[in-house]
């Protein structure tokens, strides 16, 4: 049944559920774990505190990028969720736990 994963909640599901952008299935199974296994509550609420951290890193950084120069119009957080996921996926590379 739970065919998605092993025993615990991948680190990078985990990651992509935190942003959202785990689809429905996956999600629900993702959401069905949580309700029985605190450890994989407390990764997410890990996961949940350091994506605020490097997202308000990044917006900073946008904000300060943007009083060097004007952003263009139309997409001025792209490249900041790019760096973003560039970094998530290196913290996972170099995680400890
Ligand atoms: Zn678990």
């Amino acid at each position: 049944m739970n065919a998605g994963f092993d025993s615990h909640i991948p680190e990078d599901w985990l990651e992509n559920y935190a942003f959202g952008k785990l689809s429905a299935q996956p999600s629900a199974i993702v959401e069905e774990h949580l309700l029985i296994c605190a450890s994989c509550l407390i990764h997410l609420d890990e996961v949940e505190e350091y994506i605020a951290l490097v997202r308000a890193a990044v917006l900073s950084m946008n904000a300060a990028v943007s009083q060097l120069r004007p952003v263009k119009k139309g997409s001025p957080s792209r490249a900041g969720l790019r760096v973003l996921d560039s970094v998530l996926s290196l913290s996972s590379k170099y995680s400890t736990t």
